[in-house]
């Protein structure tokens, strides 16, 4: 029976989330899991944030991808510790990889980590890892019809980031249906409309984040 098997295998990925959490905890450390579509601009906002807030927050990164290294680069390049996990084809990140890693990060040095998960708007919002919250990346872009196509990701995550808000000229995105339908499902959804490439929003979104740390 498959449906037995998956509940097996979410409930002992959450034994181990529940761990992972403990490990955070004891170092003080604030967890966010961040999630979104390949090119939603999960990095982009990173490298945007660790910028605004390195000098209060202490923050390290844990990078997921299926493979290659290019967007632990750009995080090194902020001058944060980070450490790159490499899928080698899962489309998600589970607790045992992030426990795999915990060694390389160091815990104690820091105030906040957060792991970008591997580009996908379906199962990272299944599998917890250890975080204190999800927050999802969604790029103007990918159209108003996600919210409703994709509903898990949106009901786990505690923020909505919609990027790329410079291209709404060029868009046919109905802003106010995406808005209220990401509401509908998750009424207790924090929403910023950000650009990574110019700045816009982008204060207000940081300013919330430190606020939970
Ligand atoms: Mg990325
Ligand atoms: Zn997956």
């Amino acid at each position: 029976m498959k449906v037995k098997v998956v509940t097996r295998i979410l409930e002992a990925n959450e034994r181990l989330a529940e761990e992972n959490r403990k490990r955070f905890k004891e170092a003080g450390v604030f967890v966010m899991n961040l999630m979104g579509a390949p090119g939603a601009g999960k990095t982009s906002l990173l490298e945007k944030t660790i910028l605004e807030l390195k000098t209060r927050v202490r923050i390290g990164v844990i990078e997921g991808d299926i493979a290659g290294t290019d967007d632990a680069e750009r995080i090194h390049n902020t001058g944060v510790p980070v450490v790159q996990i490499n899928t080698g084809g899962a489309c998600h990140l589970d607790a045992n990889m992030i426990s795999e890693v915990l060694p390389e990060m160091p815990l104690g040095e820091l105030d906040m980590v957060i792991v970008e998960n591997v580009g996908n708007l379906v199962c990272p919002a299944e599998f917890k890892v250890g975080e204190d919250i999800k927050a999802m990346v969604l790029s103007i872009t990918e159209g108003h019809d996600k919210p409703l196509k994709y509903p898990l990701m949106f009901q786990e995550s505690a923020a909505l980031v919609l990027n790329k808000v410079d291209l709404l000229p060029y868009v046919n995105v109905d802003m106010q249906k995406l808005k209220n339908d990401a509401i509908s499902l998750n009424p207790k959804l924090k929403i910023f409309e950000v650009s990574c490439k110019t700045g816009e929003g982008l204060h207000r979104w940081t300013e919330w984040l430190n606020g939970l740390k």
